[in-house]
């Protein structure tokens, strides 16, 4: 049985100020990352922001996780919650079930290997609605048994942080969250 943390991650440069904050003041030795972006609308797109993620977690040399990139699957899921998926705003409903699809599957797959705790970088991302993306981990935590670790990070500052450790690993910063609706939007 393993006794850590699996965080899930969005995209290297959100995962660099939350690696630096474990390494600064928590324990980095408990934490394995998981990479789950199947939102994201191009294998080519997802293979460039898995490709920095492992870059990224070499450089603070903890374990990289990752489930099969599945785009089709994601929305099918959204388009059995939502119609007109191209209608919505950021931060709107479709990213709401956008956000719960990625973590459900994210607090399954870390319950079912064993892991005891979780977190995501979703969670001091200064774009996106953290208060529901902590009461949506929370509640799913809760459901699958899991503790939810809160990351006591200034949005503002993880993001000016995230920025300058890109610049110092040479780390690729996207100009889109991840679907071809928000591509469209950028
Ligand atoms: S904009 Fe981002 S969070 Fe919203 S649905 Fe698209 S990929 Fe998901």
């Amino acid at each position: 049985m393993r006794n850590n943390t699996l965080i899930y991650t969005c995209c290297a440069p959100c995962a660099l100020p939350i690696l630096d904050y474990f390494k600064n003041n928590g324990n980095i030795s408990d934490i394995s990352l998981f990479f789950f972006n199947s939102n994201i609308l191009s294998e080519e797109e997802y293979d460039k922001r898995l490709e920095n993620v492992w870059k990224v977690a070499e450089i603070y040399m903890v374990d990289l996780l990752e489930e099969e990139y599945n785009h089709l699957d994601w929305l099918r899921f959204l388009n059995g919650k939502l119609k007109d998926l191209e209608t919505y705003k950021e931060n709107g409903l479709r990213c709401q079930f956008c956000f719960e699809y990625r973590l459900e599957k994210s607090i399954k797959f870390a319950k079912d290997n064993g892991f005891d705790s979780f977190c995501s970088t979703l969670q001091t991302n200064l774009y996106k609605d953290t208060e529901f993306i902590i009461k949506k981990t929370k509640e799913l935590c809760k459901k699958y048994g899991l503790e939810f670790v809160d990351i006591p990070l200034d949005k503002k500052e993880a993001y000016q942080k995230g920025v300058l450790l890109c610049k110092e690993f040479d780390i690729y910063r996207q100009k889109f969250c991840g679907c071809e609706f928000s591509f469209k939007n950028k």
